[in-house]
């Protein structure tokens, strides 16, 4: 065969097999596709939630009681000519039950609970949200009195122009004509949940849409206990546990969290084969919740070392201020991605933290790298975290409360967007100048407690775990100034006038 028939042969079948390779990965392509039948759209069977599933919520409880009032008996509302609300918005941190609040609001009434999340509208191909939502509303109004949940509204509901995804605008603005499409009957009432309220579009918010706002706080402390209760409801406690105290240690938790922590305790006392959840399981449970699952790093000894000092160096901080917690406990075994860690837990829930308070709390995280530069005259990685945290709390401290250091704080804080050159490097100096006072601090107090530090480091070195009362053995000699009166309350004076001046 010549070489020009070969080349004869590849010029006729190439186009051949091009083609049909083609057809094949269109074919391919079209069944790896989503099938775009629509799907089923049912009310939610799981809505069998009542109110006391729902603990430590009192106050959206009693604003949602008037809307299960509305679905129950809507007539009453309407005969005296009063409006009934169509959107409830439902707005605060994750896991503090938002979607529970829904859900208990429709079992409560008798209503068919729909619900969707708003990040499946996005998620799919074009117009296939706003689709979704004219169907959802359709069988919504078929099964009235009903509630459609939309969650993480801030998906689709963000402030339209500050990104240009138009399938996203699509879809909010079919939720806009549906919500405006059907009269405050009040049989049919849209719930949505956000966890950020100021993102969200302004047209969503105005009266006829989303008009009443409810704010979901992270529980109080017998908030908590409440919730502790529900999620312990059934479960074999030992008869030493102790709700409240669990409840007062976990300051800041949310309802999602407490169950977590329950069902850990479950899991580690049947790991155990016991047929009682104790105590000491739910202070494992609360420990992985916070700080994560213990891992198997193995440290060398030089390693080992710098954590303890590490550790202890925040701990000492914690002790010696009166700004922060003092640590509940302390430990170098690593969990998560932490190699070691302080538990600093808060005895009571605080709304409210001064300027000194915040400054201690940046002393305290910055405690465990000055350490490091005392004792080894180097500093580590290790610090990575705490440095976020101190940059953050210097950040809010100049750009949102005003705390800086300097006469002109009040006006840097004031001015919010699209600042000058010159305020930006003003709040960076400002912020700059608080960190690095912070920091003189820590590395003053260490320096002078190198004894208390050096007995921490050497119990955590000897146990990897120092509790409380192993914390206390070995700050006894050190006078902490917060419990030693006169001596102790003048020298946290000088501390802040130095930090002020
Ligand atoms: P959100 O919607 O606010 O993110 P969820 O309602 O999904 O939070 O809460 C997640 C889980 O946390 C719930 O299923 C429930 O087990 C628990 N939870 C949250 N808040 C509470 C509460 N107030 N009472 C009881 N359980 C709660």
């Amino acid at each position: 065969m010549h070489w020009y028939q070969i080349e004869n042969d590849i010029i006729t079948w190439a186009p051949i097999v091009f083609m049909a390779l083609l057809v094949f990965f269109i074919w391919r392509t079209m069944k790896l596709m989503p099938k775009t039948k629509p799907q089923e759209i049912k009310p939610d069977s799981k809505a069998s939630v009542g109110w006391k599933e729902v603990a430590g919520a009192d106050e959206a409880k009693a604003e949602l009681q008037e809307v299960v009032d509305f679905l129950r008996d809507p007539k009453r509302f309407r005969d005296l000519g009063a409006s009934v609300p169509k959107g409830i918005l439902l707005h605060g941190p994750p896991g503090t039950g938002k979607t529970l609040l829904a859900k208990a609001v429709a079992h409560e009434s008798g209503a068919s609970f729909y619900s969707q999340s708003a990040a499946s509208f996005v998620e799919m191909f074009a117009g296939l949200g706003a689709a979704r939502i004219r169907r959802l509303f359709n069988e919504a109004r078929e099964h009235r009195p009903a509630i459609v949940f939309i969650d993480e509204i801030d998906a689709v509901g963000g402030a339209r122009g500050s990104d240009n995804n138009s399938e996203r605008e699509q879809t909010l603005n079919q939720l806009l004509v549906e919500m405006d499409g059907f009269g405050s009957t009040g049989d049919l009432v849209v719930i949505a949940a956000s966890n950020r309220l100021e993102k969200l579009d302004a047209a969503l918010l105005r009266p006829g849409r989303f008009d009443r706002q409810i704010f979901v706080s992270p529980p109080d402390v017998g908030g908590r206990e409440a919730i502790l209760r529900v999620h312990t409801h059934g479960k074999p406690l030992g008869p030493e546990v102790d709700l409240p105290i669990i409840a007062r240690q976990t300051s800041g938790l949310a309802g999602a969290d407490l169950a977590n922590i329950c069902n850990e305790a479950a899991i580690f006392a049947a790991r155990e084969h016991r047929s009682t959840i104790g105590q000491e399981h739910f202070e494992a449970a609360l420990e992985r919740v916070i700080a994560g699952m213990q891992s198997r790093k193995a440290l060398n000894e030089h390693e080992r070392r710098v954590v303890a000092f590490h550790e202890a160096g925040h701990a000492l901080c914690a002790e010696l201020l009166p700004g922060v917690d003092r640590a509940h406990r302390i430990s170098i075994v690593p969990r998560g991605r932490a190699l070691g860690y302080t538990l600093n837990l808060p005895e009571e829930d605080r709304y409210l933290k001064t300027r000194d308070e915040l400054i201690d709390q940046m002393v305290m995280l910055l405690g465990g790298r000055a350490a490091e530069e005392i004792v080894f005259g180097a500093c580590t990685t290790g610090a990575s975290n705490d440095l976020e945290r101190v940059a953050d709390i210097s950040r809010t401290m100049v750009h949102e409360y005003a705390m800086g250091t300097s006469i002109s704080s009040l006006k840097l804080a004031a001015e919010g967007g699209a600042v000058s050159d010159r305020t930006r490097e003003l709040r960076d100096s400002e912020q700059q100048h608080l960190a690095d006072e912070a920091m003189r601090r820590a590395m003053r107090l260490i320096s002078e407690h190198r004894e208390q530090l050096d007995g921490l480091a050497a119990g955590l070195l000897r146990n990897e775990v120092l509790e409380r009362q192993d914390i206390d053995r070995v700050m006894e000699g050190a006078a902490p100034r917060r419990q030693s009166g006169a001596h102790g309350l003048r020298v946290v004076a000088a501390e802040r006038t130095g930090t002020e001046s």
